[in-house]
C-alpha cells in the first residue's frame, strides 16, 4: 500500500487557525502580537521570503513591521536598530533574513536580538537553551518537522530516528527535539560511510542535506515515516527535496511530499514563536 502523504498545507492550515485565535485574545488584551522583520540588500529570493512573512503576520492577525535598508548599511547600524527593537514593547519577535551582505557579520547580529525576542531560534543562548531541555524558541523548521511526525500519531518513545545532516539550523536542532521526543536518535552526515546501514534501521528519517536521491527506497524500512527537507530541482527545473518520491513512497507508512510538506510549516512555526513569545511577556 502506497505511503500515506503527510499535508504541510493543511497541518499549517489548521496551526495557524490556532495561532490567530490566540493572537486576537492577545490583542483583546491590548497586546498584539508584533513581528519585525529586517531585510538588507535586494537578494530577489530573500525578499519573496520576507513577503511570505509578513503576509504571514497579517493573516494571523499581527503587528508587522517590515524594515528595508540599502546593501550598504553598516553593521553598527543594524545593531543599533536591532537594540531599538529589543526594547520596543510593540515588538514580541524579531528576525533579521539571511544572507547579509558579507560586510555584516551574521554570529554578531543574531546574537544582538534578546533571546526572549530570538523567535528564528538560531542564537547561541536558543540553542543551548534547547541543548539543556529549558523553555526557548526552537528553530522553525525542525519545530516543524516535529509537528509533522506527531500529525501521524506515532508515538516516538523507543523509535529509532535517523537524521541525515547537522546543520546548526536543521539537522542538530531536529535530533535534539527528536531526542527530547524520546526516540533513539542516529546522526549523519556527509563523512558518514554506508547511509543506508543506518537509515534501513530507521523507523523515522528527516533528510535535510540539499542533495537530491540521498534517500532511495532500498535505503528505507518498510513501514517508516519520512520526512523531507530538502529544496532541490531537478533536470527540467521541478523543485524535488532530497528523498526518491516516486519509489519510497511504495515503502514508507508516510511521506511529506516537495513541494507541499515541510516548506509551508517553517513560516507557521515562526508565527507559533512569535505568539509565544508574547504570550510570556
Ligand atoms: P546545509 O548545507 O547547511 O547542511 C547540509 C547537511 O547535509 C550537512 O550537515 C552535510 O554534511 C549533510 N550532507 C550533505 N550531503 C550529504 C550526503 N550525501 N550524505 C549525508 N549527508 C550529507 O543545509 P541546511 O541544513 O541548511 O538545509 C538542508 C536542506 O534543507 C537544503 O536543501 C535547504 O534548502 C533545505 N531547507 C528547507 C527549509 C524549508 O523550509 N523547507 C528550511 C531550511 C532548509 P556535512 O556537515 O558533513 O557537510
Amino acid at each position: 500500500m502506497p505511503a500515506q502523504l503527510i499535508d504541510g498545507i493543511a497541518l499549517s492550515q489548521k496551526l495557524r487557525a490556532e495561532i490567530a485565535a490566540r493572537a486576537a485574545a492577545l490583542t483583546a488584551l491590548g497586546k498584539q502580537p508584533g513581528l519585525a522583520v529586517i531585510i538588507v540588500g535586494d537578494d530577489p529570493a530573500s525578499h519573496v521570503y520576507v513577503r511570505n512573512k509578513v503576509k504571514g503576520c497579517e493573516d494571523a492577525g499581527f503587528y508587522s513591521l517590515k524594515e528595508q535598508y540599502p546593501a550598504d548599511l553598516s553593521e553598527a547600524a543594524l545593531l543599533e536598530r536591532i537594540a531599538a527593537l529589543n526594547a520596543d514593547p510593540a515588538i514580541h519577535g524579531i528576525l533579521v533574513q539571511m544572507p547579509l551582505p558579507k560586510h555584516i557579520d551574521p554570529h554578531k547580529v543574531i546574537e544582538a536580538i534578546s533571546t526572549k525576542k530570538d523567535v528564528d531560534g538560531y542564537s547561541v543562548l536558543s540553542a543551548g537553551e534547547l541543548m539543556a531541555g529549558l523553555d526557548g524558541f526552537r528553530p522553525c523548521t525542525p519545530y516543524g518537522c516535529m509537528k509533522l511526525i506527531e500529525s501521524t500519531g506515532v508515538d516516538l518513545r523507543g523509535k529509532h530516528a535517523v537524521v541525515i545532516g547537522r546543520s546548526n539550523t536543521v539537522g542538530k536542532p531536529m535530533a535534539l527535539l527528536l531526542l527530547q521526543a524520546n526516540a533513539t536518535v542516529t546522526i549523519c552526515h556527509s563523512a558518514t560511510p554506508d547511509l543506508g546501514l543506518y537509515t534501513r534501521q530507521a523507523d523515522i528519517v528527516v533528510a535535510a542535506t540539499g542533495r537530491r536521491n540521498t534517500l532511495t527506497a532500498d535505503m528505507v524500512k518498510p513501514g517508516a515515516i519520512v520526512i523531507d527537507v530538502g529544496i532541490n530541482r531537478d533536470e527540467a527545473g521541478k523543485l524535488c527535496g532530497d528523498v526518491d518520491f516516486a519509489g519510497i513512497k511504495e515503502v514508507a507508512s508516510h511521506i511529506t511530499p516537495v513541494p507541499g510538506g515541510v516548506g509551508p510549516m517553517t513560516i507557521t512555526m515562526l508565527l507559533m514563536n512569535t505568539v509565544e513569545a508574547a504570550e510570556r511577556t
